[in-house]
């Protein structure tokens, strides 16, 4: 079955396309979280981060920064967010890996809730959440 996003790009369902080239297209989020809230999007579908290839990441992440540049100039923004939710766990809802580029207009605008729980981890706990990451590698 085709994710949504493969419909767009096969033109089946219409969508605001602001970027396009042989390998990644761009469009706006329906939903536009904040005014400009784009997608950057493989056009071949791999489902989350842990199945797209690093070269196909590296020009998708190309066209992120390209995006990220013209809605600073097109909206006047000063910041904006770059957001990829890999699983239903962390929030992802189309199962076709991609960028979300949502520029800010306050700090208010959109709430992500990011813990900070600085004073709840020791030091051996960083050592050890390091060390397993460092062995995964
Ligand atoms: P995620 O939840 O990170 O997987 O993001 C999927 C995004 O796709 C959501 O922000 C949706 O609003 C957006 N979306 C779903 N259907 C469409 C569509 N037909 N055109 C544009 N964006 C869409």
């Amino acid at each position: 079955m085709s994710t949504i996003f493969e419909k767009i790009i096969a033109r089946e369902i219409p969508a605001h396309i602001v970027y396009e080239d042989e390998l990644v297209i761009s469009f706006l989020d329906i939903s536009q979280a904040t005014e400009g809230h784009t997608l950057v999007v493989p056009k071949k579908a791999y489902a989350t981060i842990f199945e797209i290839p690093d070269d196909l990441l590296a020009h998708t992440i190309k066209i992120v920064k390209k995006i990220s540049n013209a809605c600073q100039k097109a909206f006047h923004v000063e910041g904006l967010n770059i957001l990829s939710n890999n699983g239903t766990i962390a929030g992802q809802t189309v199962f076709h890996f991609h960028f979300h580029v949502i520029p800010r207009f306050s700090d208010q605008d959109v709430i992500f809730k990011m813990s900070n729980r600085m004073n709840e981890v020791t030091t051996d706990t960083y050592k050890k959440r390091a060390l397993l990451i460092k062995e995964a590698l």
